[in-house]
């Protein structure tokens, strides 16, 4: 509560910096209690191969709603997971959990169904992630070239990238893609000596490359770029049937958006798994 002098005009702001401090600390308790407890979610996205419109796989997404702050974006809560230091324990989580999905999926579906999991940069870097991803694997029984670990650029950006951990996940036949591609800072230098196995570009791109011809170059020049890296190029975000046609045209090999599907629950997935293409 406010003093009553008001002599000091800090007073006069001390409720509301109080408040949102509350607020961020309680969304901080709850967010390790939620982690403790396994209380995420998960949702899946498809990826479409743009050749055919055929499911090649899922990307899991995390979700979290608390019972009294309501549902939270993993936009906020992943980067407080990191700062609280709970993102680890938080990656194993979404790791197993989704790995014995996609083991399952492989299991119903003819093709090889790809899963592809998000690990934050700093997490990367930690040599603790070779351990826990071959653990995972082996626990859930998913091959590892069926796993892909997305990672943003600041990860080729950053000196500190501990290549002695990239190339054990790549030794372990474990697939790498950076995510968000074309927003950060990622050298051509580092890309090329990098071996990473796609580029995600970023929706970015994908909105502004109908308004835009110089964008839409870009993005041309970016597919071909990933692809004389022996790259594979996702689109990320498609939303519109020209944006398709396009990507199409400049020959990217796989998209997502909501074109196709929006992320979906785990007892969904079997339905999108029998459908020959999600092109409309
Ligand atoms: P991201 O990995 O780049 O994921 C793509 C985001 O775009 C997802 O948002 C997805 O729901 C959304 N999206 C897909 N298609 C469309 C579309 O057509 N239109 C629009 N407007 N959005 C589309 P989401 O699920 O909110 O996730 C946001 C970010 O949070 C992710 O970006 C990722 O960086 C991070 N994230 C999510 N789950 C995890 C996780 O398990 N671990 C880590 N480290 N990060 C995560
Ligand atoms: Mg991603
Ligand atoms: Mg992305
Ligand atoms: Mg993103």
């Amino acid at each position: 509560a406010a003093k009553a002098s008001g002599k000091n005009c800090f007073v006069l702001y001390e409720p509301e910096m109080t408040a949102s401090a509350e607020y961020r600390f309680k969304v901080e308790q709850c967010l390790r209690e939620a982690v403790e407890l396994q209380q995420l979610n998960l949702v899946y996205q498809p990826k479409v191969d743009l050749t055919t419109g055929a499911v090649a796989g899922f990307e899991a997404l995390c979700r979290w709603s608390h019972s009294q702050l309501g549902p939270i974006s993993p936009i906020e809560f992943i980067p407080i997971a990191e700062q609280i230091g709970v993102i680890k324990p938080l990656t194993a989580w979404v790791l197993t959990c989704a790995c014995r999905q996609a083991a399952h999926w492989n299991q119903i579906s003819d093709a090889d169904i790809s899963l592809a999991v998000n690990i934050s940069p700093s997490h990367f870097l930690d040599s603790d992630l070779v351990g826990l991803v071959s653990g995972v694997l082996q626990e859930t029984g998913l091959p590892p070239y069926l796993l892909e670990l997305e990672v943003t650029e600041a990860l080729v950006q950053t000196d500190q990238l501990n290549l002695v951990t990239f190339g054990s996940l790549k030794a372990m036949g474990v697939k790498v893609a950076i995510d968000d591609f074309g927003t950060g800072y990622s050298s051509f230098a580092s890309l090329s000596h990098l071996h990473v196995d796609s580029l995600k570009i970023d929706k970015y791109f994908v909105d502004d490359m109908l308004n835009d011809t110089k964008v839409k170059k870009l993005v041309g020049s970016m597919i071909e770029m990933g692809h004389s890296l022996d790259c594979k190029v996702i689109a990320e975000g498609i939303e519109l049937r020209d944006q398709l046609e396009i990507l199409q045209t400049f020959g990217c090999d796989g998209a997502q958006g909501y074109l196709f599907s929006r992320p979906v629950e785990e007892d969904q997935v079997p339905d999108l798994l029998q459908k020959a293409t999600l092109f409309t």
